[in-house]
Formats: C-alpha cells, sequence, structure tokens
C-alpha cells in the first residue's frame, strides 16, 4: 500500500508512487532551482576568499606588510568578503580571510597580518 508522503516543495501530500518526492512538476522545480542558486552562492563566496587570500598572501611578504589600499583594490581584493573580525582593546577592527588579515591605519593604508590558526 501507499504511504502518504509530504512534497519536499510545499508539504501537501503526494499522490501516487512511493518514490515521488513531489506534488507536481513545478514544485520539484521550484525546490531544484532553490538548492542550486543556493550552492552557487556558496561557490561564489569560497571563490572570492580564496582570491583574497590569495591577494594577501602574495601582498604580505614578511608576515606584516604596510600597503596602499589602490594597490589592494588594483589586484582585486573585495573587502565585502572576509572570514572574521578581530576587535583590539582599542577599537581597531582586523579583517580576517583565513590567516591572512589587514587592519586599516588611516589614509588609506593597510597594514597586513598574518595570523596562526593552530593557537
Ligand atoms: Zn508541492
Amino acid at each position: 500500500m501507499n504511504e502518504s508522503k509530504k512534497c519536499l516543495e510545499c508539504g501537501r501530500e503526494v499522490i501516487g508512487r512511493s518514490d515521488k518526492k513531489f506534488c507536481s512538476d513545478s514544485c520539484r522545480s521550484a525546490y531544484n532551482n532553490k538548492t542550486i542558486s543556493s550552492d552557487k552562492q556558496i561557490r561564489k563566496v569560497n571563490r572570492k576568499l580564496k582570491k583574497n587570500h590569495s591577494i594577501l598572501s602574495s601582498l604580505n611578504i614578511d608576515g606584516k606588510t604596510k600597503i596602499h589600499k589602490e594597490r589592494l583594490l588594483k589586484e582585486g581584493l573585495d573587502f565585502e568578503f572576509f572570514t572574521n573580525v578581530y576587535q583590539t582593546k582599542e577599537h581597531k577592527e582586523y579583517r580576517f580571510c583565513y590567516d591572512q588579515g589587514y587592519l586599516p591605519l588611516g589614509n588609506d593604508f593597510y597594514l597586513l597580518v598574518k595570523r596562526e590558526l593552530d593557537k
């Protein structure tokens, strides 16, 4: 006998074969579109973070490098993407992409820093 199942998209009862997951074709495509676009979104963010990280790694040669904002922008750094923020007691805000971070120094200069992730 058929067990009653709920549509993954709208929650209505699915009638028919037991392997059916959706009540209609439109529900199936709506569900798949959402899943795909969120995967795409994740990949896009991952790409941005990786790119930022490789830019910072290549510019931060000795672990502490002072650099002008123009240079960072020219290399393609996207200031909207970072993995975490570290705020000091003096209310300075470091932004990190994994182990590579930057701190605004004022006058469009930045200090690039490297963090030990194991600690
Ligand atoms: Zn449905």
